[in-house]
C-alpha cells in the first residue's frame, strides 16, 4: 500500500486543538492533526519540540490542557490509558528481566483474553514469529541484543491486538547498524499487520525512511505533515528545509519573474550574484525577500571556469573550499561563498577556488520564509 491509496483511508485518531501545559511551558502548542487507520506516522524534530509529550497524550498518560483527542470519530480526552486500544514501546526497552521472553510478552495481554481465540501461549508463539524470534519463548531477555529486546517490547505491546501502536525513539540506544536493521524490521512488521503507527524520533534520516507521512514539529506544533519525499524536495519554511537532510538555503530579493516552459522562474538577487529559481507552486512578485534551497546533490562543483567570453553561465558563481568530509561513496564538501558556507557532494576530491553551478530545477523557492 502507498501513502496515496491511504490518503481516503479513515481517520484513526484526530488531535483539535489540543494544547498541554506543564506550568509555564507549553508542550503542545494548539495542535490539529488527523493520522489514517494503517498509517505509519512520525513526529520528528529538535529536542523539546513536544514530540514526546504529544505521544504522551495518544497514550493517555497526560491530559490536554485544552483541546479534544479522537479515536475513529470518538472523544477519548478524558479516557484513561487502559481504556485506550493502544500499545506503547519506549526507548530503554522495559523488559522485566527475572522473567522469561515469553512471560514479558504473555504480559503485555494483561490478563486479558487473547485475540482470535488463541491460548496465552499460542498468542506468544505468533507474537515471537511475527517480530522474527521464534523459539526464543525460554530465553532471558539479558542474554539477548539491543535489537531483539526491542523486538520483543514491540511483541508485548501488541499482545492484545491494539489498534494503534505508539514508539517513542525505539531505537535511539542501539548503535548505528542495528538501527538500520531494526528499522526495516519495524517497517516490516507494521506493514504486515497494517497497524496505525505513530512514532516518535529526533533522527531525520530515520523518519524519512520510515514514515508514510512525517510531521517536522517545532515549539509544540508541526510545521510541515507531508511524505517523506514532499518534505525532502519541498519544504514549506526554512525550519523544515533545514532541518531536513543537509540543505543550503538562500534568502534575497526578487528582481524579475518570468514563464519559461518548465513554469514560472524568479531572478532574485542574493548579492554578489543574481540566480535563477523555480517558484512552482510558491507565489514570487518583483521586490518581494524570499528563501530558496538547493539540495547538495543539486548543486554541482567543477574546475570549469568561464565561456568563451570570460563569463559564467546561469546559477554559477565561484566558491572557495574550506572543508572535506570523506563519507564513502561520496565526499561532502563545504564551501564558502560570500560569507556563508555551503555544502555539496562529490564523488573527486576538491581543493582551494571552485565553479559552483545549479539547475533552476533542483532549486525550491520555500512559501513561508
Ligand atoms: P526530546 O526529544 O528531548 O525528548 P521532545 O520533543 O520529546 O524532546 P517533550 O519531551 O515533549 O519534547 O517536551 C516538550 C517540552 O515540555 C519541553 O520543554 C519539556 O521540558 C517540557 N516538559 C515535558 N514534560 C514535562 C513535565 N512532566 N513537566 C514539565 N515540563 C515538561
Amino acid at each position: 500500500e502507498r501513502p496515496s491509496e491511504r490518503a481516503d483511508a479513515p481517520v484513526a485518531l484526530e488531535f483539535d486543538g489540543v494544547t498541554k501545559r506543564y506550568g509555564g511551558t507549553t508542550a503542545v502548542d494548539d495542535l490539529s492533526l488527523s493520522v489514517r487507520e494503517g498509517e505509519f506516522f512520525t513526529l520528528v524534530g529538535p529536542s523539546g519540540c513536544g514530540k514526546t509529550t504529544t505521544l504522551r497524550l495518544i497514550a493517555g498518560f497526560e491530559r490536554p490542557t485544552d483541546g479534544t483527542l479522537r479515536f475513529g470519530g470518538d472523544d477519548v480526552t478524558g479516557v484513561p490509558p487502559e481504556d485506550r486500544d493502544v500499545g506503547v514501546v519506549f526507548q530503554n526497552y522495559a523488559l522485566f528481566p527475572h522473567m522469561t521472553v515469553g512471560e514479558n510478552v504473555a504480559y503485555g495481554l494483561n490478563f486479558a483474553d487473547p485475540p482470535n481465540g488463541l491460548s496465552s501461549a499460542e498468542r506468544v508463539r505468533e507474537l515471537l514469529e511475527l517480530v522474527d524470534l521464534e523459539g526464543f519463548e525460554d530465553r532471558e531477555p539479558e542474554n539477548l541484543s539491543g535489537g531483539q529486546k526491542q523486538r520483543i517490547a514491540i511483541a508485548r505491546a501488541l499482545a492484545p491486538g491494539p489498534e494503534v501502536l505508539l514508539l517513542d525513539e525505539p531505537m535511539s540506544a542501539l548503535d548505528a547498524q542495528l538501527r538500520e536493521r531494526l528499522r526495516l524490521q519495524v517497517k516490516a512488521i507494521q506493514r504486515e499487520l497494517g497497524i496505525t503507527t505513530v512514532y516518535v524520533t529526533h533522527d531525520q534520516e530515520e523518519a524519512l525512511a520510515i514514515s508514510d507521512r512525517l510531521a517536522v514539529m517545532r515549539a509544540g506544533a508541526p510545521e510541515q505533515v507531508a511524505p517523506p519525499r514532499k518534505i525532502y524536495r519541498r519544504p514549506e519554511s526554512r525550519f523544515v528545509a533545514e532541518f531536513v537532510g543537509d540543505n543550503n538555503v538562500f534568502s534575497g530579493t526578487v528582481t524579475a519573474v518570468e514563464d519559461s516552459s518548465g513554469g514560472p522562474l524568479a531572478t532574485v538577487d542574493v548579492g554578489p550574484e543574481c540566480f535563477t529559481v523555480a517558484v512552482d507552486d510558491a507565489d514570487a512578485s518583483v521586490g518581494e525577500v524570499v528563501s530558496f534551497c538547493v539540495r547538495p546533490e543539486n548543486l554541482s562543483v567543477d574546475e570549469r571556469r568561464r565561456d568563451d567570453h570570460g563569463h559564467l553561465e546561469t546559477n554559477a558563481t565561484t566558491a572557495t573550499v574550506v572543508g572535506a568530509e570523506f563519507l564513502g561513496e561520496q565526499t561532502r564538501v563545504h564551501l564558502e561563498w560570500g560569507g556563508r558556507e555551503l555544502l555539496v557532494r562529490t564523488t573527486d576530491p576538491l581543493s582551494g577556488d571552485v565553479v559552483l553551478r545549479f539547475d533552476p530545477d533542483g532549486t525550491h523557492l520555500i512559501p513561508d520564509s
